[in-house]
């Protein structure tokens, strides 16, 4: 890890190492103060090693809402310097990330109207927002420059424009968001004059010594929008203009290519910082998907980049970077892109939290602490649930054995992590695996816990972990032997037919229908290889990627599939059962399975869907009867995870964590 660890200096800012923690709205600011919570969070990042953490993003103007750190008056002062105070004495670097989202503001978040460098209207938001005057333009450039002096009089070690991502600056940038005709519309060479003036007023304001940086959409992956060309002349015009390092993120939040999902490779848009990098002479950070040091370092070991950004990745285990540094690498507790607890909660108004560390955004209510006895525990279930229990439990100083009744731990993570795409859940059994051996737990797998054997154990304390199992609706037929659990189905334990029909449309129901309709297509490596060599057409290649050799049919009871999915992960799953020809059936009950196929009710038309095989996705149901029978006969016990009732992993783990810390 020499590239990693390695200095650098930006300007006058001498940065310890390499990785630097990208911002992301954290959702926990009141009115746009700083609040304890965002301190906390930030201090714990800085105290894991990350040599630059930049933040944000932080509002310029009243466009700002409530729940995000705001600097557009003096007011936010004396809370911004607690917080550069927090990150800076454990020798990080600080930076404010100045924000103003153009046509992406909600006017019912805002209460303000949304304003851009034309009415074009957004999909995101699905307004319209009003064109910005000559004189509001200026105004604009003036409020970036008085807030970065904000942010230097705060304490910022150095402040960064957002321009990319489809915000302000990117939407003067773009011809399909600036139509305007005066002097910042146009060609690319008048478009890029607003970000440019950005820089130069910042520049002019804060004077010549102090850090500036850029975050850039290394391609808008926008129909008509901006490429990677445009964008690589952008940064040397910003170069120009006095920026001192271009930090490169993907596309805009309306582009149709996923950016942040576990199914996008791992360091998968790091060739877009390594384009920019070939056009300037300032250091280049590549972000997206980068979770894993041994990435990072191979990525600056090759000179792709001069640092990495690692948001989702430091929010899931501050101390990556101290660990990365002592060697400890399977001690990492790996971001696995699902989004659960930061961005889909992020979308609906809430406060980040993390499915791989209950800790994210609760690090001072949420502190291990030894116990006040040492207690024999034992735990029942080797799902995250009483994974993370055990964990916890046992790094507090507890005696602790995991029964676990399979041939092996992670549970519901293990099927989660078997869908395309879904792989990295697998990380996480890994760590816990890892965890378990290195805390000393005695793990005992294919053993099925009783009352007896629980309580000849004799534990001091039992913790429930025992999980759920599919349901099986009362549908006339559903014991046919034509019909399947779509657990079974992912863990390859039951094989299907070439027509499928699978009954429930939620995550689950989505995901074994992607991996059926994958059944017969090439792999990555293959469609690499035949493209490198012009082996076939480009259409024929797509074709191959995309059609199996099964015809898979979801029936949906709600209007809509994979409701139950979060925002950032849903779309990409939709679009790629089309992409897939999985036929989807919404509004429709099952109503009878045959020999030859699932008979639906939509209203009051029944009509057939042919399937050699039908797939059960219909949900589960807690496995708590161990519980109930002990707990009568057993001092200390709890239940977690799905035992309790069928949730998110996210939740599987908090409780676990919640279980471990109260013994
Ligand atoms: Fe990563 Fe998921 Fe945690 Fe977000 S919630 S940081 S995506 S592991």
């Amino acid at each position: 890890m020499k590239e990693l660890f390695k200095p650098i200096e930006i300007n006058s800012l001498r940065i310890k190492n390499r990785i630097a923690m990208p911002a992301m709205h954290l959702g926990y600011c009141e009115n746009g103060f700083v609040t304890d919570r965002l301190v906390d969070f930030y201090e714990e990042r800085a105290k894991g090693g990350a040599g630059l953490i930049i933040v944000g993003g932080c509002a310029i103007d009243h466009h700002g809402y409530p729940s995000m750190i705001k600097i557009d008056d003096d007011k936010y002062i004396p809370g911004l310097s607690r917080l550069t105070e927090a990150v800076k004495k454990h020798g990080a670097a600080i930076s404010a990330q100045l924000f103003q989202a153009g046509r992406y503001s909600y006017s019912f978040m805002f209460g303000v109207e949304p304003v851009a460098p034309s009415p074009v209207p957004s999909k995101l938001t699905r307004q319209t927002p009003r064109e910005l005057t000559g004189d509001e333009v200026l105004e604009m450039i003036e409020a970036f420059g008085t807030s970065a002096l904000r942010a230097k009089q705060a304490g910022f070690s150095a402040v960064e424009v957002i321009a990319s991502a489809g915000y302000l600056v990117s939407q003067f940038l773009s011809p399909i968001t600036n139509l305007r005709r005066d002097r910042f519309g146009g060609e690319l060479e008048n478009r890029m004059l607003f970000g440019i003036e950005v820089a130069k007023n910042i520049r002019q304001k804060v004077g010549p010594d102090y850090p500036v940086f850029f975050r850039v959409g290394g391609n808008d992956f926008m129909p008509g929008g901006n490429t990677n060309d445009e964008i690589r002349l952008f940064c040397v015009e910003l170069e120009k203009a006095g920026v001192d390092a271009i930090n490169v993120t993907g596309g805009w939040h309306e582009t149709l290519v996923p950016q942040i999902t576990m199914g996008v490779p791992r360091g998968n848009y790091v060739y877009l910082a390594t384009r920019i990098k070939q056009m300037v002479n300032i250091p280049v950070i590549a972000c997206n998907r980068i979770n894993d040091p041994v990435l990072a370092e191979s990525i600056l070991f090759d000179g792709l980049a001069d640092m990495v950004g690692m948001a989702r990745g430091l929010i899931a285990d501050p101390e990556l970077p101290l660990k990365a540094a002592q060697g400890r690498i399977n001690d990492i507790r790996r971001c696995v892109g699902c989004n659960q607890g930061c961005l889909d909660t992020v979308f609906t108004g809430g406060k980040v939290s993390c499915l791989v560390n209950a800790r994210a955004g609760r690090e001072f209510e949420l502190q291990t602490s030894p116990p006040v006895r040492l207690k024999n525990v034992l735990v029942v279930g080797g799902g995250p649930a009483g994974l993370e229990a055990a964990r916890v439990a046992a790094g507090r100083g507890h005696r602790v054995t995991l029964w676990e009744k399979s041939g092996s731990l992670g549970g519901q993570l293990n099927i989660a992590s078997i869908p395309p795409g879904r792989q990295e859940f697998s990380l996480l059994v890994d760590y816990f695996a890892y965890q378990m051996k290195e805390l000393g737990i005695q793990v005992e797998l294919n053993k099925e816990a009783t009352v007896e054997n629980v309580l000849e154990f004799g534990a001091d304390a039992v913790i429930v972990a025992t999980g759920a199992s599919p349901i099986s609706p009362p549908i006339q037929g559903s014991d046919g032997g034509n019909v399947v659990q779509a657990w079974d189905v992912l863990a390859s334990e039951v094989n299907t037919g070439g027509k499928v029909a699978i009954i429930g449309g939620g995550a689950v129901g989505c995901e074994t229908a992607l991996f059926l309709a994958c059944k017969g297509t090439i792999s990555p490596e293959t469609m690499h290889f035949l493209a490198l060599n012009r082996a076939e057409t480009w259409e024929r290649l797509v074709e191959l990627a995309s059609r199996g050799i099964k015809e898979v049919t979801i029936i949906e009871m709600r209007r809509s599939a994979g409701a139950d999915m979060g925002q950032s992960t849903r779309w990409t799953v939709l679009q790629e059962l089309h992409r897939y020809g999985v036929k989807v059936i919404t509004g429709a009950v099952a109503d009878e399975i045959t020999a030859s196929g699932v008979y639906i009710k939509k209203g009051e038309q029944r009509e057939l869907v042919e399937a050699d095989t039908v797939v059960m996705a219909v949900g589960s149901r807690p496995e708590s009867s161990l519980c109930e029978l002990l707990k009568e006969r057993v001092k200390e016990i709890y239940m977690v995870g799905d035992a309790v009732s069928p949730r998110k992993a996210l939740d599987a783990v908090y409780d676990g964590f919640t279980a471990g810390e109260v013994l």
